[in-house]
Formats: structure tokens, sequence, C-alpha cells
């Protein structure tokens, strides 16, 4: 595998592979640490190919246990702190893993659960290279799970073949001449834009320059190391430049190197790109777009100035050499250029589904009889002009919050679930055309009597159990009925007429 083969070669260099705070590893380390972990896995759990799950942050263990399951021949699911024990608990109980990694001692059950100490005393210990056992192309490597519409979070299967396509599509976007460098890893590793980081950057020789979310969440730590980490190459939501940018100190003094940014995740707006084109003139700024079910990223394109005069948002980019982009109606006919549709996704990336969900596959995921590769309904609303495709907004509920992926469906179950609601109807608050908050309207089963405030706090409180926090609605408003539309459903157009 391709990473695998980079890791080996840069560790007969003497760069740096890893930074966080005061610590640092290096290539050869990287590579050492991660024959120990396959050495150990294939010594303690044979020829079994179970994913190994990794509850931890940003550690800079974490990308040694990655790459030692793929020496091992076996895939890994990592799943952060961001998630509340009781989501990592139906995560682990889905995966059924025999080994679980738990850097943050959540007490989850397996045959096997390593701590931080135990997971030092392995890579520390010995392990020589040995390809025969690397994982194969049609293997799955990761599995990231998302939010998914049942209220419970769903695993998409990536292989390595998948990735290998990731790699070769990205590449000349992201090859800005660059050898070496020091490229931004502030992404969660089970969040799939991560993956630029592990598989393109280190792939290239570069350094990770890694930032945690206590650095992220204030911003004196976060410019403090941002001004030291010298960054050439910078790859973010643009949530993430959004709270940069409130900043004066964000500029081309800040970061003397930077030679490109590439946001994606979520919808890039203009007034963003021209602070950008201001705080770094002539610094390259990419907008890049696609599902985690496709591998990372399957568009790009360079912001050019006109781009923001244009009527039309941003575009996304074009479709990689080695992605198909069609534009489908609701009856699945293909659509001429500028007619919006959905956006379905043919390629090598894509997906070969999600983990033991039949019927979200069979409705998600379709071979196309043309070329013989897999697609993915990709529930975007887009179009294509002139090879540049232009993303219009969602066909379902699926919302992008600060560069997190939720379905309004996970929160309004979860929400059912609490004490005293009877029913729940989540909505998106839009700024400029980009979701802030989200809003839940509450049917309650008996009158609370209790202040709006508390009861706010109440159900946060509830929700925090089973949801991350970046999914926990900002305001609850109770409603003594829900306006239906003609189908008897919520008519969620009514209740956005009232935020
Ligand atoms: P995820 O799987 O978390 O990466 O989320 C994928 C979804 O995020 C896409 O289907 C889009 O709805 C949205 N998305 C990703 N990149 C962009 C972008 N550059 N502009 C607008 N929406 C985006």
């Amino acid at each position: 595998m391709f990473i695998l083969e980079s890791l080996s070669n840069y560790a007969k260099t003497d760069r740096t592979a890893l930074i966080y705070g005061a610590d640092s590893l290096s290539f050869a380390e990287l590579e050492r640490q991660s024959n120990a972990f396959a050495a150990y896995l294939l010594k303690t759990f044979g020829a079994d190919r179970t994913p190994v799950l990794l509850y931890g942050h940003k550690e800079l263990s974490i990308p040694a246990v990655l790459f030692g399951c793929l020496k091992a021949g076996r895939g890994y699911v990592p799943v952060d702190t961001t998630f509340p024990p009781e989501r990592v608990r139906q995560i682990a109980e889905e995966v059924q893993p025999k080994l679980i990694v738990d850097l943050y001692g959540l007490g989850l059950a397996a045959e096997t659960v390593l701590d931080g100490a135990a997971l030092r005393q392995i890579l520390d210990g010995p392990g020589e290279a040995c390809r025969e056992t690397w994982i194969r192309p049609e293997d799955v490597a990761y599995m990231l799970f998302t939010s998914g519409s049942t209220g419970k979070p769903k695993g998409v299967q990536i292989t390595a073949a998948n990735i290998a396509a990731f790699r070769q599509g990205v590449a000349p976007w992201f090859d800005l001449d660059l050898d070496g460098g020091v490229f931004l890893n502030e992404i969660s590793y089970s969040f799939d834009v991560s993956v630029c980081a592990l598989y393109y950057a280190l792939s290239r020789g570069m350094t990770l320059y890694t930032v945690d979310k206590q650095t992220l969440n204030d911003p004196k730590r976060l410019f403090a190391a941002l001004r030291e980490s010298d960054i050439d190459f910078w790859v973010s939501t643009p949530s993430l430049a959004e709270i940069c940018v409130q900043s004066e100190q964000f500029c081309r003094a800040l970061l003397p190197k930077v030679r490109g940014f590439v946001f994606c995740g979520e919808v890039l707006t203009k007034k963003l790109c021209g602070q950008m084109f201001e705080r770094f003139p002539s610094v390259p700024v990419l907008n890049a777009y696609g599902p985690t079910e496709a591998t990372v990223l399957v568009t790009a394109a360079q912001v050019l100035p006109a781009m923001l005069k244009d009527s039309r948002p941003v575009p996304i980019g074009y479709a990689f050499e080695n992605v198909e982009a069609r534009i489908v109606d609701r009856e699945g006919k293909t659509l001429s250029a500028g007619e919006a549709g959905e956006l379905l996704l043919i390629g090598d990336s894509v997906s070969p589904g999600y983990f033991k969900r039949p019927e979200l596959n069979e409705k998600a995921f379709f071979l196309d009889e043309a070329t013989g590769k897999r697609g993915y309904h990709t529930g975007d609303l887009c179009l294509i002009d002139q090879g540049l495709i232009y993303y219009l907004g969602r066909l379902d509920g699926q919302v992008k919050l600060n560069g997190f992926r939720v379905e309004l469906e996970d929160v309004e179950n979860n929400l059912t679930r609490v004490e005293n609601v009877a029913r729940a109807a989540v909505l998106p608050v839009l700024t400029d055309g980009k979701v802030t908050a989200l809003t839940a309207f509450l049917l309650l089963e008996a009158p609370d009597g209790l202040p709006s405030l508390q009861r706010s706090k109440k159900i946060k409180a509830a929700l925090a159990k089973t949801l991350p926090s970046y999914m926990i609605p900002r305001k609850f408003v109770v409603v003594d009925a829900f306006p239906l539309n003609t189908n008897g459903k919520v008519d969620k157009k009514a209740l956005a007429a009232t935020l």
C-alpha cells in the first residue's frame, strides 16, 4: 500500500513525521512503532482480521496504531473523544472489535483493552517490517462513524483501494511543489478530512503539525500554535478559518510560508474567500468537496476573484480525473449542463457501503452499468456548468454545522428518548446560507412548568449522554401542536417561518 511504502522510504531520512506540543516523532520512529504494533497484533490475534477500535483524540501515538493495523492486514475504527460514552458503546457493540485501544479509560468491553501505558509498552517493543501481512487493496482499511438518521451512527467502510483512488485524484490539486514542509493536522481522526494529513501529507514526507481541540477552542493558544507551526499547507473546514479571521493576527505575517489553503466539508462563503484574499494575497484558496462515502474529496477548484462577483455560490470544483460527477432528476434521468439535480459520484473512491446496513446500502449506493464502477447518491443538490460543480443545498435532513455532519433525524430521535419529550422537530438556523445553529421544537408529554432556560439546561444535559456536543440544539421551543403538511408530516417550512 502506497502509504506504508512511503513511510518506509521516509524512515531512511531524518524527517519529522509529527509534532504535537513539545513532542515530536520522526518518520523512523513512526515506522518502528507501527511495525511493533503490527507485530503485537499478529502475535496476539493471529490471522483474525477484525478491525481495531481506537478511542482517543490527537495523541502522538495514534498514527502508529493506525498504520500498525494496516501493516497487520486489518482495518481500524477511530472514535474521537467528542463522541459521548454511550455513542462509543453503540459503535463498539456494532463493530465487535477483539481489541480496543482506549486512551481515555472509558471502560469499554472487548477481548483485549489496551490503555495508554499498555500501548506505550507495545510501541516500544520489538517488531520487524513484514510486507506479506500488509492490508490488501480490497480490504477495509478504516471505518468512520457518521451521524445516522435512525439516531445511531452508521459506519462508512473505506478500502485500501478507495484511499489509493483518493490520493490519485487529489494529488494534482495538492501538488504545490511541496517536498516536505509542514501540514496542518487539526481534524479529529474520526472525521474523514484527517485522511488528507494521514494519507496525503505523510506520503509526501510532510510533517503533521498537530493541534488538539483544547487549542482550537482557545484563540490565544491557537494563535500561539499557528505562529510556532510555520505551516506550508492548510486544509480545514471554513469554520476554523472563520474563527481565525476574527483576529487581525491571521495574516501572512502569522504564516509566512503558507502556499495554499484548502477548504472543504461545508459551504465556503464568498465573504471568507474575500477575507482570505486580503489577508494572504497571492496564496491560492481552494474549495474542495466530498462525502465520507466517496473517500474525503472528489472535487476541487481554485477560487478566483471573478467567482466572488458571480451571482452563483463559489463552485465546489471540478470532478477529480478518476471520478465521474453526474446530475440526475428524481427519476434518475441524467440532466444537462446547468440543470439542478442530485449529484451522483461514480469511481474507484466510492465505498463498498455502510457496515451492516444492507437497506441503507441499497438506497445510497449502486453499481454503474456503463463503467462497472460503484456509485453513490450524495443527497446534494448541485448543477454543473462548464465542468464546474455548484453546490446548492441538501435534498434531505443532513446538515453541516461548524464542519460536522449532522442528520437532523438523529437529533430528533435522540430527543424523543429524553424524559417527557413526545415528539421533536429540529431545524437548522441559517446565516448567509450557512448553518450556524440548530433549534429544536418540542411537543411535551405533559406540561413541565419549567422556565425555558431551566428546561433547556435539563434537555441539553440529557442529550449530552447520547450525542456529541456539536449535535445539541442551541434553542428549544415548546409547541402545543406541530403544524402538519398535506401528507401529515411535520411542516418544517411552517416551523422555519417562526424562527
Ligand atoms: P462528510 O461526509 O462529513 O464530509 O460530509 C459530506 C457532505 O458535506 C457533502 O455531502 C456536502 O453536503 C457537504 N460538503 C462537503 N464539502 C462541501 C463544500 N465544499 N461545500 C458545500 N458542502 C460541502
